[in-house]
């Protein structure tokens, strides 16, 4: 294209500088660049009536991951003789995009294309008024492996699928059969770019401190021991990839979800969810990693296969109208869960007198991060296992507190475990007692996380409530009174689970609809 006089890169997700073909395409066509970010209401709001700390849709310690990340954008760009402009939007960041358009008298309009509902409902008040200006818009994938579309395009096509009468094959296998080798990253190196343009009447703040968006009087407990940003990504990505041979043997499945201090897995899900690293770049250094290796482990549970989940998820998302939720779903079966707030409220709020599980959800509220094996312990636990709880409440919680929440995934993965889709094995049940004992025999991540129960003696750490009185009150912590106790017994819990998620099923397969009708779930 000619040299557009101005071009605006509008940042969300793909917070970084490199393999970013958005900035890479607006530094190449216009003599002026703005690097915008706005900043969003409705995920940096602060809501005093949250259950903890934090917007309504986004909890502190995911908010200070973002700032992080945006001061360190803007210092990238600032070694590139730019820097990042940060809006702040009133309520709608469409609007605040549109002005900046027209007050800058921008002629490109480059960003990333973004799959989730509400971005492409925010992307189209944009790319409307652009059309509307003569604004020429770019608009590339790279959030992903793959382009979600063009898969799912592929897929209706297939042989497999012709046969099948025209039904998106939805497993992982498919998705891997289907979509072949990801494109290589856009990593040329450069060391300048174009300069910011007049800014007009724009007063340019530096990025927000957490205290000026007003979550001034925090206590020092939602911080994460993960920095955001392109810098610590990158950083963290080459610590991982440096073991090789952790590279190659990498199996998923066989971590340890109760390794706090040094985690089983790389911790890489913050920093692709904001996209301050590239799946690509990351994939490739993967490849990179197999190449000098003699063997190496497989998709699904290789590195490399992880990050294939992330697009499969990605693109059955992408395919499914009302992914999110049980109604109207084609690929979620549909289970009449019960509605019992004070169930939900104790595992939310970390109180089910059941260590694992409380453990788990205090490192949610805290650090924003849990292994894979710990937040199918939890989801598990809500839903099929013991509480026959909505998958969808639990979705919200993960939603909002994760640092790495995002919509494709945490839905994708909610719905596995609740048995709704992908996986049906609903007689398997995660034990809240045995599986993270086999782990943590001494329960050194539940002392950690619940300091209450720091002086419990091992043998009663998983169950304290079998402990005798008299060892209670030596470790200071009366079940009952300094920690709960268990809010449901599991074994008859689960057994009860098992047989109304066994009932549901062969409505399911009948054809029928055992929500509708069901005078308990009525009101969902
Ligand atoms: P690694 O094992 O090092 O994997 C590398 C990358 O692969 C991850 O960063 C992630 O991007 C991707 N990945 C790994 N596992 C999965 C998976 N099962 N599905 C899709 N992508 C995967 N992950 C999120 O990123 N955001 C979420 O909101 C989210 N919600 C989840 C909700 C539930 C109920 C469950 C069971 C899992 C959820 N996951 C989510 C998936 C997974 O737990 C995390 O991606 C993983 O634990 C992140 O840690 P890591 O970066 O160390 O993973």
């Amino acid at each position: 294209t000619a040299t557009a006089a101005a071009a605006l890169v509008w940042f969300r997700k793909g917070l970084r500088v490199h393999d970013n073909p958005a900035l890479d395409a607006a530094r190449r066509s216009a003599a002026r660049v703005y690097p915008v970010f706005v900043l969003d209401p409705r995920y940096l709001r602060p809501d005093p009536a949250a259950p903890s700390p934090g917007s309504a849709r986004a909890g502190v310690a995911r908010v200070r991951f973002l700032l992080e990340s945006l001061r360190d954008l803007d210092a990238r760009l600032r070694r590139l003789g730019s820097r990042l402009l940060v809006l702040r939007a009133r309520e709608d960041v469409s609007d605040a995009v549109c002005a900046a358009l027209k007050d800058w008298n921008i002629r490109k309009l480059c960003f990333e294309s973004d799959t989730e509902p509400y971005a492409l409902a925010r992307d189209k008040r944009v790319t409307d008024f652009a059309a509307a200006s003569g604004i020429e818009v770019f608009s590339p994938v790279s959030h992903t492996l793959f382009d979600p579309a063009e898969i799912i395009e592929k897929l209706l096509f297939s042989p497999a699928n012709l046969k099948n009468g025209g039904r998106p094959p939805l497993t992982y296998q498919s998705f891997v059969a289907t979509a072949g080798e990801p494109p290589k990253p856009v990593m040329e190196e450069y060391s300048e770019l174009p300069p910011i343009g007049d800014t007009g009447g724009y007063e340019l703040l530096p990025v927000p401190k957490l205290e000026e968006l007003g979550y001034g009087d925090l206590s020092q407990e939602y911080i994460p021991p993960f920095r955001g940003g392109e810098t610590e990504a990158l950083k963290r990505m080459r610590e991982s990839l440096q073991d090789k041979e952790w590279v190659a043997k990498f199996e998923k499945p066989k971590g340890d979800p109760s390794a706090f201090l040094k985690p089983a897995t790389t911790v890489l899900s913050p920093y692709l969810k904001f996209g301050c690293l590239s799946a690509r770049y990351f994939y490739h250094c993967i490849q990179d990693v197999y190449r000098s290796t003699k063997t190496h482990t497989k998709p699904p549970v290789s590195l490399a296969g992880q990050l294939l989940w992330r697009d499969f998820f990605y693109t059955v998302s992408f395919g499914t109208p009302n992914f999110d939720q049980m109604e109207g779903n084609k690929i979620c079966k549909q289970i009449p869960w019960r509605e019992n707030e004070e169930l939900f409220v104790a595992w939310r709020d970390g109180r089910t007198g059941y260590p694992w599980i409380d453990a788990i959800m205090i490192q949610l509220r805290k650090w924003g991060w849990m292994h894979h094996l710990a937040r199918h312990s939890v989801a598990c636990f809500l839903t099929r296992g013991d509480l026959y709880v909505h998958w969808e409440q639990g979705r919200d919680v993960f939603e909002r507190l994760l640092i790495d929440s995002d919509w494709a995934i945490n839905n994708g993965n909610w719905l596995w475990l609740s048995c709704s889709s992908f996986f049906y094995q609903y007689h398997r049940i995660y034990s809240p007692i045995s599986f993270g004992k086999k782990y943590d025999p001494n329960g050194d991540y539940i002392r950690h996380f619940i300091p209450v129960l720091k002086d419990m003696p091992k043998e009663y750490i998983y169950e304290p409530w079998t402990a005798p009185l008299s060892v209670q009150e030596k470790a200071r912590c009366i079940v009952g009174k300094d920690y709960p106790k268990p809010v449901v017994d599991h074994e008859a819990a689960s057994k009860e689970c098992r047989k109304r998620m066994g009932e549901a099923y062969a409505c399911n397969r009948l054809g029928g609809n055992p929500v509708k009708g069901n005078s308990s779930n009525s009101s969902r």
